[in-house]
């Protein structure tokens, strides 16, 4: 029997030859023992770039030629593997984004770690697709994500999902509360389907991916209330009260508000156990972006602070800042199973699940997110746990602590160096001073610095600007900073500083 319509395709094939006549092309190396060899060979070398690391600058800018070489067209003919790498190691491999460098404190992210790397291989070499099925990476991310659950003190019933970092994990928290505290179909009607205005409230110092996630969600970004903040930039609770309750006044549906453990421009955590509690008297969802500060919950100076996570709605954690997992891996977890799943799964014919074989489970991952393929990225987290075990991690998270608050002493007792905001967790902003100089110009002054500081490949600070005054930002999420590194880094500074200061005097 045939089926007709088929034949548009104009591929032929010669129905007179012998399938043993030949073998045929694939993707694997043509000589398997010339790529173990590079195999070997690639392991040394990262082995060398990790283990001097530190001898390197923290940052340097690509070279012109370099980046000249990267504008090839796209190739059609085959390279020996041999080359390629040789190539990789001329133009890439020397110019990192610098985030495995003991004196990168820029943004928020993590070293990394050799195992994680390895892991990295591993996954890749299973290349198992996690999304659905019935196989051992499902049950590795399952395990997982138990361990993420007992990481903030969740119930073993809630469900979770590893996903590429925080911004997803927090796209997902907040879909699901959109989807639950909406008294009407979001899934089915869109929000063609409200008659009121849902809306969301998080701290002025809520991170930018909570614009797109409720721009992405429909919500409109001025529906995200801005919650002014106290002096420990905190949500300040006083006027969380009155914002919600004017929007109430005007007929407006309050939905969520997210809290923040752990900010990124000052490492504040929002009083969890108050908005907690506000949500529970408000019928209002509690989504914890823990991003920074979540998976330090165990650690002794924060967990008082930090075990109202329990109580949040969702949480999203960041496993690749302050946990080291190699880039890319977050978690979100919902505390209500049914909840998330009834905000993401959808069965079509093609992805119906069976009793046995491969396509058997109830429970796939892909009900619980938006991608359906998704990688093994759950063997770095198991194999990284296993390495070191928590309270090795608990340890290098309180060090940084420890770090933050040397750091701050010195800069509080240096009449050069100023404060900015309190240290309530591993990020230290302060800048450089110098009398009779103006805002302007001492955001100028240090902007140069942190550029200087930057291009001279001695540390990588971030800048920011905290109530309308410009500083420079040092988050110390990094298991590879010694003591030292921060000395020599106030010593740049204000090495940095005063020569900015005397050439200005030459100049008027
Ligand atoms: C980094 C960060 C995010 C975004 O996380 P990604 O992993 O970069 O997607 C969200 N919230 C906070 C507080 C963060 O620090």
């Amino acid at each position: 029997m045939s089926i007709s319509g088929v034949y548009y395709l104009r591929v032929h094939y010669d129905p007179m030859r012998d399938p043993g006549d030949d073998k045929q092309e694939t993707l694997d190396p043509e000589d398997w023992e010339s790529m173990r060899a590079l195999g070997h060979r690639v392991i040394d070398d990262a082995i060398d770039y990790l283990r001097d690391v530190a001898d390197r600058p923290a940052w340097q800018p690509v070279p012109k030629d370099v980046s000249n070489q990267l504008t090839e067209a796209l190739p059609r003919q085959p390279s020996d593997p041999a080359l390629v790498y040789e190539q990789f190691q001329q133009t890439i491999f020397p110019y990192p984004k610098g985030n495995i460098h003991p004196r990168f404190w820029a943004w928020y992210m993590g070293n990394g770690t050799f195992f994680g790397a390895l892991a990295d291989f591993l996954s890749s070499t299973m290349n198992s697709n996690v999304g659905a099925g019935s196989h051992v990476a499902v049950q590795v991310e399952g395990q997982v994500i138990s361990w993420m659950k007992a990481l903030v003190n969740y119930p073993e019933r809630a469900s979770g999902l590893l996903v590429g970092g925080a911004s997803m994990a927090n796209l997902i928290g907040l879909a699901v509360a959109r989807n639950s505290k909406a008294d009407f179909d979001v899934r089915r009607w869109g929000l063609s389907g409200a008659n009121q205005k849902l809306m969301i409230y998080a701290s002025s110092e809520v991170h930018s991916c909570h614009q797109k996630a409720v721009e992405l969600l429909g919500l409109g970004s001025d529906n995200l209330r801005k919650v002014p903040i106290n002096d420990i930039y905190q949500m300040d609770m006083t006027a969380l009260r009155s914002i919600v309750r004017q929007d109430q006044e005007a007929g407006h549906r309050p939905i969520c508000v997210i809290a923040t453990a752990g900010t990124v421009n000052t490492g504040a955590i929002d009083p969890l156990a108050e908005i907690a509690d506000f949500c529970a008297r408000e019928n209002l969802w509690f989504h914890v972006d823990g991003a920074i500060g979540g998976v330090a919950a165990g650690v002794d100076a924060l967990k008082d602070n930090l075990a109202p996570l329990n109580r949040a709605d969702s949480v999203a954690l960041d496993l690749h800042k302050w946990m080291h997992m190699p880039f890319e891996v977050g978690c979100a977890l919902v505390k209500d199973s049914d909840l998330h799943r009834s905000t993401f799964s959808v069965n079509p014919e093609y992805l119906v699940r069976g009793s046995r074989g491969l396509a058997a489970g109830e429970d796939w991952f892909s009900d619980y997110g938006i991608e359906l393929s998704r990688s093994f990225r759950a063997l770095k987290v198991w194999m990284s746990f296993k390495e070191h075990g928590l309270d090795r991690y608990e340890r290098m998270m309180a060090r940084n602590l420890e770090q933050a608050q040397y750091l701050a002493d010195a800069i509080n007792r240096d009449e050069s160096l100023e404060l900015m905001a309190p240290v309530s967790l591993d990020i230290v902003c302060f800048r450089y001073i110098a009398p009779g100089l103006e805002e302007a110009s001492l955001a100028a002054l240090n902007g140069e610095i942190l550029l200087r500081l930057q291009e001279e490949g001695t540390a990588v600070p971030s800048g920011t600007t905290l109530k309308g005054r410009y500083c420079l930002r040092v988050a110390i999420a990094n298991h590879r900073s010694q003591m030292a590194d921060f000395d020599l880094l106030l010593g740049e500074v204000k090495r940095l500083g005063d020569l900015l200061v005397s050439e200005q005097l030459q100049v008027r």
